[in-house]
């Protein structure tokens, strides 16, 4: 993976994870005196005193025209930064994930290529592109369905689709490489520890089948 783009974990200034930045954004914050990064020991470091660390057990590093710096891998935000606005995008991938790709119809797991997203209340009945009214459906279920809503199909949900409140948990499932620097703060994220456990594999293969061509 290319070192500019790898993760870092955000944590806020109770050390609780935020979500995911990239190693370019996280030097930034840094840069700026936004954020500080987290050393070895998880003692924190602003940009200068960052910048003099060295390397060490083949620890990634970034040339910049000043030099060599190391790549952060955990992020925490300064006392009197402004907080990052925790916005996901609404999208194909993050509703498949929301769903955990779950048809929300039949409870079936097709195939990523078999899954799509079904607007509850058609949009041809003035339905609308929200959280609230797009869930993953299979195939089958979104044809048996067709311009009708979920109460004229005899169709119900599964759950009441719902804006995720927690970005951070989302964005996990889309990360495909973990640290374990970030272990001890993944339990404040609901839902991060089991991301980062067995089922990490097939979330990643659902990634890589929705991202291949
Ligand atoms: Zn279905």
């Amino acid at each position: 993976m290319d070192v500019l783009n790898a993760p870092v974990l955000v944590l806020n200034r109770y050390y609780q994870a935020v979500r995911i930045t990239t190693v370019r954004r996280a030097l930034m914050m840094m840069y700026v005196g936004a954020a500080r990064a987290l050393g070895r020991e998880y003692e924190t470091y602003d940009f200068e005193a960052w910048a003099c660390l060295r390397p060490c057990n083949g620890e990634q590093m970034i040339g910049t025209s000043s030099g060599a710096l190391l790549a952060p891998r955990l992020l925490v935000l300064s006392r009197y930064g402004r907080l990052p606005i925790a916005t996901l995008r609404l999208s194909r991938r993050n509703i498949l994930l929301r769903d955990k790709f779950t048809c929300q119809y039949c409870g079936c797991r097709p195939p990523v290529s078999d899954l799509d997203v079904d607007h509850v209340t058609p949009r041809s009945r003035g339905g609308l592109s929200t959280w609230q009214n797009l869930v993953t459906a299979c195939r089958a279920c979104n044809l048996r369905k067709g311009n009708a809503t979920p109460e004229e199909a005899g169709m119900a949900l599964l759950g009441k689709p719902y804006r995720p409140s927690w970005t951070a948990s989302v964005e996990l499932a889309a990360v495909p490489q973990y640290f374990s620097e970030w272990e001890p703060f993944l339990a404040s994220v609901p839902g991060g520890r089991r991301l980062a456990g067995p089922n990490m594999a097939s979330t990643e293969e659902a990634l890589r089948q929705m991202l291949s061509p």
